[in-house]
């Protein structure tokens, strides 16, 4: 998997948001979360599975008939994720349903999916540092639209920040147990 590089505006290098650092690889700098929660606080980065060499956002998800966990690579707007079960068989926008791995609270909410060719009104939310910080994440598998919502910067950077993709879809599977 190579991260494709897109430029993060230098003010917000200047003000990384709670939550995120700025990764420096191959002399480009990346955005990656540094601590994220389920909204009881239970910390969701792993370090026993790593992606792109940095932790992993470990969640508990139903997907159709399959039930495990998904590690979901913290470069921002990177989707590359892993499975603990084969994810083969199951639809491209498949509705992901999110638990936090430690008390099991669903991290699901109602979202107004505003990508093309999806229509989901369900999405994930992630808890940051921060009373009011967020990052909503769309709920249908494979689905690239993600929101981020910081209180002290400004909207309009928030909402380029929000835009930034590394690479459309990536899909691993792990056979492992975890
Ligand atoms: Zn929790
Ligand atoms: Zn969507």
């Amino acid at each position: 998997m190579n991260l494709e590089k897109i430029e993060i505006p230098e003010i917000f290098k200047r003000n990384v948001p709670p939550g995120f650092k700025i990764s420096r690889r191959n002399d480009h700098d990346f955005l990656v979360v540094d601590s994220i929660f389920c909204r009881h606080g239970h910390n969701l980065l792993v370090e026993s599975v790593r992606i792109h060499e940095e932790p992993s956002i470990k969640l508990d998800v139903t997907i159709e008939n399959r039930h495990g966990v998904m590690f979901i690579d913290s470069y921002w707007g990177s989707h590359a994720k892993l499975f603990s079960f084969f994810p083969g068989f199951i639809h491209d926008h498949a509705l992901v349903k999110a638990r936090c791995p430690q008390c099991r609270v669903s991290m699901m909410e109602p979202y107004e999916c505003d990508e093309e060719g999806c229509s989901s009104d369900t999405g994930i939310v992630f808890y940051l540092p921060g009373e009011h910080n967020r990052v909503h994440v769309c709920a249908k598998l494979n689905c690239p639209s993600h929101r981020l919502e910081v209180i002290d910067i400004p909207s309009d950077l928030v909402r380029t920040v929000s835009h930034i993709n590394f690479f459309g879809e990536g899909i691993d599977d792990l056979f492992g147990d975890f």
